[in-house]
């Protein structure tokens, strides 16, 4: 079952062209078994502030990555878990790049370069292309093959 139905697609398309040029992130809550509560929650991208206080480990801005503060992600989840809502998509877009799961993101996505961090969760990534959206794939970890693969969406 696809994690995200069209009203949600929607609104993370919405902000993928609201933050143009740089990347959006943020994160679709929701009940287990269905998708009629999910809930699309936008996030900070803070790379462009940990990219000015700290070049050296964090090499690129905002229009190349994305980086959520652990505490906002933690809440919102804290949230949703106290209503029995689970994680199901982590999405952010890539301006002026195509809809693939990079290297950076496989990286951002495990712990060890093994274990996703988010085992159940999705990973929606948005292409957008002079401020319009172009493309988008859904990707998911696959505990055999330990790659993220792309799902149908
Ligand atoms: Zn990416």
């Amino acid at each position: 079952m696809t994690p995200l139905e069209k009203k949600q697609l929607d609104e993370i398309h919405q902000h993928a062209v609201e933050e143009y040029p740089f990347e959006c992130c943020g994160i679709v809550v929701g009940h287990p078994k269905h998708n009629k509560e999910n809930k699309v929650y936008r996030c900070k991208n803070i790379q462009n502030k940990l990219h000015e206080t700290d070049p050296e480990n964090f090499t690129r801005d905002a229009r190349t990555a994305y980086n959520i503060s652990a505490l906002e992600l933690q809440k919102l989840l804290d949230e949703a878990g106290s209503k029995g809502w689970v994680f199901k998509v982590l999405y952010h877009s890539h301006p002026e790049h195509d809809a693939y799961f990079s290297e950076e993101d496989t990286k951002m996505a495990l712990f060890d370069g093994e274990s996703p961090i988010y085992p159940g969760t999705q990973y929606l990534v948005v292409s957008v292309y002079s401020k319009k959206v172009r493309d988008q794939a859904l990707f998911g970890w696959n505990p055999k093959t330990k790659t993220f693969e792309r799902n149908p969406l």
